[in-house]
């Protein structure tokens, strides 16, 4: 507040409208080439970015989580405390090992490590590398050697495990109840079910045959 009212004092009103200028170039008018040169000047704009795979076998809700995660813009004790908010206690909730933020919720802390320990064995896919990122999880699972559509399925449930450890956290931290790795392996494999029922053409594949990922696709 002190520092908004510094700003503010430092400030003349003028008559007339308001206007909007660009900061970036010197007569203060806009152009795609003038925010195309300040963006180059803070990014190199030929290296390749990192492709996030989007994938219709889940909720835009789930996959727009995930894609805020990697960027760890979810609503963390880091990223709040990061964002100006007074927070007192950032460690994480469940384990108390390390700060609490989206890689640590979703990937390294020990309920997220015994979750993936589940999925992946369900899956039948080598379990994924808590030292790394989530983007590296996403990359690596694109890069299983199974069919596309195989591919795609392991995805989804990646996603699904994404989601649903976040959901977790928040029981957790808002209601104070203690998640089982149990409990939350049944949510990613009813709800990883039900979007590939619903939203690819393999809809003939029965609850059993998931559950046991016994499946071709
Ligand atoms: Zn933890």
């Amino acid at each position: 507040m002190e520092d908004l009212k510094g700003h503010l004092q430092c400030q003349t009103p003028t008559q007339g409208s308001d206007i909007w200028y660009w900061n970036n170039s010197k007569n203060h008018e806009f152009s795609v080439k003038c925010v195309k040169a300040s963006l180059g000047q803070q990014l190199d704009l030929n290296s390749s970015t990192y492709e996030f795979g989007w994938n219709n076998w889940v909720s835009n809700k789930c996959i727009m989580f995930v894609w805020r995660a990697i960027e760890e813009k979810i609503a963390s004790a880091t990223a709040l405390r990061n964002r100006g908010l007074n927070v007192q206690e950032i460690v994480c909730k469940t384990c108390g090992a390390d700060e609490e933020s989206a890689e640590h919720i979703l990937l390294k802390c020990n309920f997220a490590k015994r979750t993936w320990e589940m999925v992946t064995s369900w899956l039948k896919i080598p379990m994924v590398n808590v030292n790394g990122s989530l983007k590296d999880i996403l990359m690596e699972i694109n890069e299983i050697q199974r069919s596309r559509s195989m591919r795609k399925a392991i995805h989804a449930v990646a996603i699904q495990t994404m989601w649903h450890l976040w959901k977790t956290r928040n029981e957790r931290v808002f209601k104070g109840r203690q998640g089982k790795v149990q409990i939350v392996m049944e949510e990613i494999k009813e709800t990883s079910y039900q979007g590939v029922k619903q939203r690819s053409k393999h809809d003939s594949i029965s609850r059993q045959e998931w559950w046991d990922f016994n499946v071709i696709l």
